[in-house]
């Protein structure tokens, strides 16, 4: 009975003992997970450029004779093509490394994952090559030098390292660069790999994207001639070709554009097209790589305008360089607005590259036009230009876990703040505002609005409108400049919780996607107290 006891009070003790041992190793293993955990978070989140600042300061002064320089660089993503199952139809979302046939080689698939409309859309060949086209204005004593990719977008960091490859020899005062915001290429943010927080970034593409972005720019300085620039605008003609899917109804539907003309040989050196819609005509289907209406607004403005195989309008030859303005809150082709065919008449309103190149012709028809007579040419120019770097607070808790978690592979400069930046600038008569997202264009144009069930109690804080603080006669904006922070909602109109604005049942689609209720409030202050600072 006693040994009996006493074996069991050993057994006991014994496996108390292993119990304890287990636990304290079970205990330095989280231990050291948790350290590792906030080690591998707190590299995600390490400030990429330490004491970057773009700040500049230039003024006016003398006007100098104008010169411009374009170029044009592909930065199409190698895709297999027409990637079929057995039944001949799209493939949508292969595995890395299953086999696949293209054509007649066979090869291992490596997805090139499209960003914009959900996680998981694996491209399936290429419609059209995406680019980064450059347009380089130089008066004698400032260079700009604009570029466009078409991509989703570009962040801060990766746009500072662009600006660190361009040769110094190029002699760039400052270079801009934005994004066509094209739904149908590559991921370049990281928010639309295979699964929701799986980055859909590939490494070696986002090098080749930042090598021709820089190449781009020195191409583009070395073809710079003297140039004559002719200003034009067709402010109402392309309202009909975009939908506001949230209220306010607020566009930014003026085109805007800058024909550069040799002023030697009369030759076209290229033009600047400038317009507000998202690029996503081809909405969440389409599995082909493109740059959506753009890559038809450029081809016909550049080649001319066609009917079929006939040419209806001859184009203006050079390089075309498309840039977006305010496109949030959110100005879209929608899959319910329809587009007419230019000559047919023929109302298209199913997403497709007949729908996106009706729209591109169209535009095109309207630049062309404009063109002809423009409102003002000018030869010389005194340039003045500001540039601020800002720190943002990173309110949304989804951009707050990608960005810990390397998703969004973008560092931070101090506890959950980014870097980003804005720029004023004026050319003669013309006036540029830059923004780092996508500007609600109430921001831009004016009507912010303070609705009943707005999730804050204060009036209108973006007053006044951008474009009234600009002072040239033609006014330029450039949304998702030199960053993509999302969307850069009225605080206003920020509208999270219930009851909700506009007597809607549920949450507007935006907030999700925006830094947080101080973005626009701290952009606009930037702006106007620059703005200010530019017109002195
Ligand atoms: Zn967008």
């Amino acid at each position: 009975m006693i040994m009996k006891m006493l074996k069991e009070r050993f057994i006991i003790k014994n496996n108390y003992n292993h119990m304890k041992a287990f636990l304290k190793i079970l205990g330095s293993l989280i231990l050291l997970l948790i350290i590792l955990l906030i080690l591998w978070c707190n590299s995600n989140m390490k400030d990429r450029n330490p004491g970057y600042k773009a700040d500049l300061k230039i003024k006016g002064g003398t006007p100098g004779t104008l010169s411009a320089g374009f170029a044009a660089l592909p930065v199409t993503p190698q895709v297999p093509d027409r990637w079929t199952d057995e039944n001949n139809n799209a493939k949508y979302e292969p595995d890395k490394g299953e086999t696949f046939t293209d054509g007649n080689a066979n090869g291992v698939f490596d997805p090139v994952w499209i960003a914009g409309f959900g996680n998981g859309r694996a491209a399936n060949g290429i419609h059209d090559d995406l680019w980064a086209r450059t347009m380089v204005i130089d008066n004698g004593s400032t260079r700009l030098a604009i570029v466009v990719l078409d991509a989703i977008g570009f962040m801060n960091d990766d746009i500072i390292d662009v600006r660190k490859r361009i040769p110094a020899e190029a002699g760039v005062t400052y270079t801009i660069i934005t994004s066509t915001h094209t739904h149908e290429g590559p991921d370049l943010l990281g928010l639309w790999g295979k699964y929701p927080f799986k980055s859909g970034v590939n490494k070696e593409y986002m090098e080749y994207v930042k090598v021709q972005a820089a190449r781009s720019v020195a191409e583009a300085v070395k073809n710079m001639r003297p140039a004559r620039f002719e200003i034009s605008e067709d402010i109402t003609g392309a309202i009909p070709m975009v939908k506001d899917t949230r209220k306010p109804e607020v566009f930014d539907s003026g085109l805007r554009f800058i024909k550069a003309v040799d002023r030697d040989n009369g030759k076209i050196l290229g033009s600047l097209l400038s317009w507000a819609d998202h690029c996503e005509t081809l909405w969440s289907d389409n599995l082909l790589i493109t740059s959506d209406f753009p890559h038809y607004f450029r081809e016909s403005v550049e080649k001319g305008v066609y009917r079929g195989d006939s040419l209806i309008i001859s184009g203006i030859g050079g390089v075309a360089v498309y840039i977006n303005g305010a496109i949030g809150g959110l100005m879209t082709t929608h899959q319910s607005l329809a587009i007419k065919d230019p000559f047919s008449g023929k109302e298209i309103k199913e997403p497709s590259f007949e729908k996106a190149g009706a729209q591109g012709k169209q535009l095109a028809l309207l630049a062309l036009n404009a063109m002809n007579t423009p409102a003002e040419v000018i030869d010389t120019a005194s340039i003045s230009l500001i540039v601020r770097t800002l720190i943002l607070p990173v309110d949304n808790v989804l951009f707050r876990l990608g960005t810990a978690a390397g998703v969004i592979n973008s560092g931070t400069t101090g506890w959950m703040k980014m870097r980003s930046e804005l720029a004023v600038f004026n050319i003669g008569p013309l006036s540029f505002a830059t923004l780092p997202g996508e500007a609600y264009p109430e921001i831009i144009n004016g009507g912010v609005e303070a609705p009943a069930g707005r999730d804050f109690g204060n009036q209108p804080v973006e007053v006044p409108p951008v474009r009234d603080m600009m002072t040239g006669k033609y006014k330029f904006i450039f949304c998702l400049a030199n960053d993509e922070i999302g969307y850069i909602i009225p605080k206003s109109q920020w509208d999270v919780k219930a009851p909700y604005t506009y007597e809607r049942t549920d949450s507007p689609y935006g907030e999700e996607n925006s830094l947080g209720p101080e973005t626009a409030p701290i952009l606009h202050r930037n702006l106007k107290e620059m703005l200010f600072e530019l017109a002195q």
